[in-house]
């Protein structure tokens, strides 16, 4: 029987696993894939603090040694569900059942695409899904961004305060974003809207440098320096969706201190509703579940 087990080893549920076992407890994470979560994708993180530049590769390494050092266990096993019994927690995977005092969920979630030819190719080469972490590498150059939500709407003002020009691209001549939103970027000079227009190839050898869109069955091609996808997350929610409380997007509804809705099991991370997705409220998160679940099983 583990303390506490964590399910995903991105930086919430590393940093979990570092408060977890620097408590004295017995820790188990459980990761499908590699270690590090989607931070592993970007290529220099610049907004973390002490950090001034630091690959996702290298902090999640780092996180990842600090943790297997101390003692962690890691598995590379798929959970693919849990239970909540009356002493323990159950957690399944395809060939094995562990069990634990706690959970913390720290799953989080995958970047939808546009599953169009040359896009993992250019992630961090022009590609990004988040115009925080990766919007200043493009200061004043002109960058498109696609979608129509809130997520798209807010990385195309965000942009605007760095880029020359914004070209947002949506497949609608209406937003579904708020209308504040939409208001906001109807001031905005430097945003140029391309409406009833999907992206049709992504072009460059290296690097992206353009693209085509295809608009009233035309093809135009826009030259660009990056393109920022917003189409929407895919909050990973499968294993525990029957049990555990999720908000109407699919993201799991917590307290401020990461309880969920069943004593025992905490969440962090980006899986977690909450405002603002990124690497320091990934760890903060991570801090918080550990020590609240530390909390529970000593209690
Ligand atoms: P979203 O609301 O689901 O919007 C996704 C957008 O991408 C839609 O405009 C959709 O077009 C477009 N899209 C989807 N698949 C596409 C494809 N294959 N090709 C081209 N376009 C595609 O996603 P989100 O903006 O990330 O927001 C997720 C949730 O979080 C939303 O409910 C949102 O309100 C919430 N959120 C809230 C805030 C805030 O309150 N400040 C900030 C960010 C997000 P269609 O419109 O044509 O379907």
């Amino acid at each position: 029987m583990y303390d506490i087990i964590i399910i995903g080893a991105g930086p919430a549920g590393m940093t979990a696993a570092l408060y977890a076992k620097r408590a004295n407890k017995k820790v188990l994470v459980l990761e499908a894939l590699n270690y590090g979560g989607q931070i592993i994708n970007t290529v220099d993180i610049e907004n973390y603090p002490t950090q001034e530049h630091i690959s996702g590769y290298d902090f999640a390494t780092k996180l990842y040694n600090q943790i297997t050092e101390l003692g962690v266990e890691i598995i590379e096993e798929k959970v693919i569900s849990i239970e909540n019994l009356k002493d323990y927690k159950k957690v399944n995977t395809k060939n094995n059942i562990y069990k634990a005092k706690a959970i913390i969920i720290a799953t989080g979630t995958d970047n939808r695409k546009l599953n169009i030819e040359n896009e993992d190719k250019f992630i961090g080469k022009g590609i990004s899904y988040c115009a925080t972490c990766d919007g200043s590498f493009y200061k004043n150059k002109n960058v498109c961004v696609v979608g129509g939500g809130n997520t798209a709407l807010e990385e195309a003002i965000y942009l605007s305060n760095i880029c020359n020009t914004v070209y947002l691209i949506h497949r609608r001549d209406k937003f579904r974003a708020d209308q504040i939103l939409i208001d906001k970027l109807n001031s905005i000079s430097n945003i140029k809207l391309v409406l009833n227009a999907t992206i049709n190839k992504l072009n460059g050898n290296e690097k992206l440098d353009s693209i085509d869109i295809l608009s009233n069955n035309k093809i135009d091609t826009i030259s660009t320096d990056a393109l920022f996808i917003a189409i929407g997350k895919i909050p990973m929610n499968d294993i525990f969706k029957d049990i555990i409380e999720i908000d109407e997007y699919g993201y799991i509804v917590s307290d401020k201190l990461c309880h969920t809705n069943i004593p025992g099991i905490f969440v962090a991370g980006d899986i977690r509703e909450k405002s603002l997705r990124q690497l320091v409220t990934a760890t903060s998160d991570g801090a918080l579940a550990a020590t609240e679940a530390v909390k529970y099983i000593n209690q």
